[in-house]
């Protein structure tokens, strides 16, 4: 699907109002897409039902136009493409790559805080033993049919078998591009849909990046790991790897990375406050 110019996008998650790493990321793209003559496109990653509010969405489309950023229509809503990924993850299950996990996170930290030497995946979280891996067919379709609530997770011996040794990509920054090699295993047997939805962020994203022929991924330093794991699941999945860039992360006075949920200061905070949109794009380095 590539048009042969550059195509970037912006991808909030609607749980919170946009802070200033919103904001430079979402700078950072249309600034990227700019230069390279190309585009930026906005599209709001709400797969979470519990977590994403449609104030939230308002919200985005609100202090983004404020800023100056307006995007190409359609805007896609990850929320309203659930088939979607449910094909992509049938595709996967049908192959024998995922299975489903009755595990709860409790039973799961359980199992692993006894073990002391469990390692850990690029995220700090105790990898999964594997406990579900093994549960005959049968019985996890008869639990599956009966609503016991699961995950679906990768079978990471079984996906890097099938994908071959092909894992790695084009990272890019104002100094060239350069190949890094990808360590997806790190992961373990990741979760690729969740218990309420048939997706999770890593199978929406190499989704939409492919479907929406996203040829250039910018986004911050926290998801630099994860592209491990979507390298791979393009490779499962037959999609085109896009060049990435992973841009530093903005921290609040005490060092830590600003967030919703710690409460930094939300750009409607700051619109209240009297800023304005030359004000913050200056702070952010795009006077
Ligand atoms: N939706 C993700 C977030 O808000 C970003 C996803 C991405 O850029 O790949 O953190």
């Amino acid at each position: 699907m590539t048009t042969g110019s550059p195509v970037l996008r912006f991808a909030p998650s609607p749980n919170g109002r946009l802070h200033l790493g919103h904001a430079y990321s979402a700078l950072l793209n249309a600034d990227l897409a700019d230069r390279m003559g190309g585009l930026c496109r906005l599209r709001i990653e709400d797969i979470d039902p519990a977590r994403s509010k449609p104030d939230f969405i308002d919200g985005i489309v609100a202090d983004l136009a404020w800023l100056g950023l307006t995007y190409p229509e359609p805007v896609r809503r990850q929320s309203q493409h659930m088939s979607s990924y449910r094909a992509a993850l049938s595709g996967l299950i049908g192959r024998g790559l995922a299975y489903p996990c009755f595990c709860s996170r409790g039973q799961i930290r359980a199992r692993t805080a006894s073990d002391s030497e469990s390692p850990c995946d690029p995220d700090g979280v105790p990898l999964y033993p594997g406990t579900c891996r093994h549960l005959d067919v049968a019985v996890a379709q008869d639990r599956a049919a009966r609503g016991d609530p699961h995950t679906w997770r990768l079978d990471m011996a079984a996906a890097l078998h099938s994908a071959g040794p092909t894992h790695g990509y084009i990272a890019f920054d104002e100094a060239g591009a350069r190949r890094v090699a990808a360590d997806p295993a790190r992961w373990g047997d990741a979760v690729i849909a969740r218990r309420d939805v048939p997706t999770s962020y890593h199978l929406a994203v190499v989704h939409d990046d492919a479907l929406e022929g996203i040829t250039h991924v910018v986004r911050g330093r926290d998801l630099e790991a994860a592209t491990d794991l979507h390298v791979l699941l393009q490779a499962l999945l037959g999609l085109p790897v896009p060049h990435y860039r992973h841009h530093p992360l903005l921290l609040d006075p005490a060092g830590e990375k600003l967030s919703k949920s710690r409460g930094s200061q939300s750009l409607a905070d700051l619109r209240q406050a009297g800023r304005t949109p030359g004000e913050i794009r200056a702070r952010l380095g795009f006077a």
